[in-house]
């Protein structure tokens, strides 16, 4: 028989959360480390505490439910997601995982389940962007640089100033890192953010992958020159070359890379005229790969047509590398977990790839993670209309609990489930 978890304790908790920060629209703005944000912390605070668990902060800010398996030396698994939210975000997104997490924990220690490893219900810092962007899962998985902290979207000294609020620093931050091997794996419960749940009739979506995110700025160098004297097949005209390469995305994507994205959001005519052939355009190029190879072969075919079109008029070409997330995978064995768990409860579920980025993604890279979705009614996401069936809650909530019993019976059988 599955363990349950207690569907009031849950929803009084969730709700309870979901007045933090609310706005009139029913939203939330509980952007990272605000007061709103700080509020909705303490308040998870007490709720640790008043469940007897022990209640940790490391240098990041990630407030975190820990209890002991009483094993020396085990490793801890941890539960987790966020409670910052966007500007009049949506109360599910993030929270949900963080109060599913904790009542994980509460259920785990109600029944006194021997579990080999420690389990820990973590809230990372900054998930949203509204400072870095997954700055407590980068942290934690010791991928946080000076640089990313440098370009702070706030800005240097007011990211000073959050953080001090806070009672963090640079430092501190940079401090929590932890040893990959203390780690057992990483959990986490999030709404799905889109319609495909919805459309399939499934309750839960086990996420296979989560995409790489890589982004260029592209220039095109021609030569500026009277739009009116010089004949139009003596131009070294820029804009040429980089429309070409606008329409060469579309079909580069279509017709060789199917399951991608990419996208060019961004154009700057120099000197930007109406009587001035254009000697330079840039370009800001983002493209999207769940898989590894796909993802650099991607990159690379995306650069040599954009070098190949501005061939083709006759110009110069740069590109200058922005930045890059490298694509997740997801561990099979979690997934399997989750599989298994869903179909002890009875609960339909399909796999499939994530769209958006997830703390996940930065767990992966230093143990191995899963995630889970649960339905988004019309898709809505990041706004205050953001909504789940209580129902599809408590079923994502009972998952993740039966998923970590699942884990902890293959880990006591002698297989470590991360071979
Ligand atoms: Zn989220």
């Amino acid at each position: 028989m599955p363990v349950k978890v207690n569907a009031q304790r849950v929803e009084n908790d969730f709700t309870a959360l979901s007045q933090i920060g609310i706005t009139p629209e029913g939203g939330l703005n509980r952007l990272a480390l605000s007061p709103a944000h700080l509020e909705a912390r303490n308040w998870l605070r007490e709720r640790i505490l008043q469940a007897g668990l022990e209640f940790r902060v490391d240098g990041a800010g990630n407030h975190s439910a820990y209890l002991q398996c009483g094993s020396p030396g085990a490793p801890t698994l941890l539960l987790g997601s966020h409670l910052d939210s966007v500007p009049n975000g949506g109360k599910y997104d993030g929270a949900l995982g963080v109060v599913a997490a904790l009542e994980a924990l509460r259920r785990v220690k109600e029944e006194a389940l021997q579990l080999p490893f420690n389990l820990e219900a973590i809230d990372f810092t900054d998930e949203e962007g509204s400072l870095v962007g997954l700055l407590g899962s980068f942290a934690v998985a010791g991928l946080l640089t000076e640089e990313k902290l440098d370009n702070s979207r706030i800005g240097l000294e007011a990211m000073s100033a959050t953080l001090q609020r806070a009672g963090l620093s640079r430092a501190s931050v940079l401090s929590a890192r932890r040893n990959p091997s203390e780690l057992a794996g990483y959990l986490e419960l999030h709404i799905e953010q889109g319609v495909r749940l919805e459309q399939t009739g499934a309750q839960i979506g086990i996420v296979t992958h989560i995409p790489g995110i890589c982004s260029y700025r592209l220039i095109f160098l021609g030569r500026a020159d009277h739009a009116g004297t010089v004949p139009m097949v003596d131009r070294l005209d820029a804009a040429m070359g980089a429309s070409a390469f606008i329409l060469a995305v579309r079909e580069v994507l279509s017709s060789e890379f199917p399951d991608c994205f990419a996208n060019v959001g961004q154009a700057n005519f120099e000197p930007g005229a109406f009587n001035i052939v254009p000697e330079r355009v840039t370009l800001g190029l983002e493209f999207r790969s769940t898989e590894p190879k796909q993802f650099s072969q991607l990159e690379a075919r995306l650069l040599a047509s954009a070098q190949y079109e501005a061939g083709q008029y006759g110009l110069g070409f740069e590109s200058h590398f922005q930045g890059r997330i490298a694509p997740a995978s997801m561990d099979t064995q979690i997934q399997s977990a989750f599989s298994a768990a869903s179909d002890q409860l009875g609960i339909p579920w399909i796999s499939l790839a994530s769209r958006a980025g997830h703390d996940a993604q930065a767990l992966a890279m230093v143990c191995p993670a899963g995630m889970i979705f649960v339905p988004s009614v019309g898709g809505s996401s990041h706004s205050p209309i953001e909504y789940t069936r209580w129902e599809d809650c408590l079923n994502g909530t009972n998952v993740l609990l039966n998923a970590v019993i699942q884990l902890a019976q293959k880990r006591q059988k002698g297989k470590p489930y991360h071979e």
